[in-house]
């Protein structure tokens, strides 16, 4: 197994051979770049969540693990290889899924209607979908969005959008959680203490 620092410069490949599409080989290019710089992984091992605790929120992985299952690339459970390997798959709908993976499949479904965006948050969705690939999560249920970019897919995936779109010379800002209040903080580590209990 990989060390921290390993982990930290660790070349991951991303497989283009099953991709057809010039936008998306356009944004996997982008991404390769992103995933292999040393500053998005130290923001991955460095995550710290509004309630001040180093892990993404409903989450029970630390953020080194997540950052393992990030670099290794093993879909699904499978061979570890260093390298993101997906397919993408079209659908078009007027709802608000911009796209989404399922158990069994490297396929990643995007709605039509949201490539009309910039390429930087293409990349973003792409990268959010992959880490639902190699086991991350996030609650289907939305407790309101300050919440939701706290997770690992949204974070990670709000990162690369902000790396890229600096590199693009736009107006770009890294994701920002305020910190909570007092009082919620301590409820939080108390909720925390009360799940590693029983
Ligand atoms: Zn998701």
């Amino acid at each position: 197994m990989l060390t921290a620092e390993e982990l930290l410069t660790k070349r991951i490949a991303v497989n283009k051979s099953m991709v057809a599409d010039p936008l998306i080989l356009e944004a996997l290019d982008l991404i390769e770049w992103a995933i292999n710089e040393r500053e998005l992984r130290e923001y991955i091992l460095n995550f710290r969540n509004s309630y001040g605790v180093k892990q993404f929120l409903q989450t029970c992985d630390s953020n080194l693990t997540i950052l393992r299952k990030f670099v290794q690339g093993a879909e699904h459970g499978t061979e570890i290889d260093y390298e993101w390997d997906y397919l993408v798959d079209y659908f078009t709908s007027d709802g608000d899924i911009i796209g989404y993976t399922e158990e069994d499949s490297n396929e990643i479904n995007l709605n039509t209607t949201y490539l009309q965006r910039d390429l930087p948050e293409i990349c973003n969705t792409l990268v959010h979908e992959f880490c639902h690939l190699v086991g991350m999560e996030h609650s289907f249920y939305n407790p309101g969005f300050t919440i939701w970019k706290q997770t690992a897919p949204y974070a990670i995936g709000q990162y690369v959008q902000y790396m890229i779109e600096r590199k693009m010379g736009l107006d770009a800002r890294p994701p920002f959680f305020p910190t909570a209040t007092w009082g919620r903080r301590v409820a939080y580590k108390i909720k925390r203490l009360f799940k590693r209990l029983f």
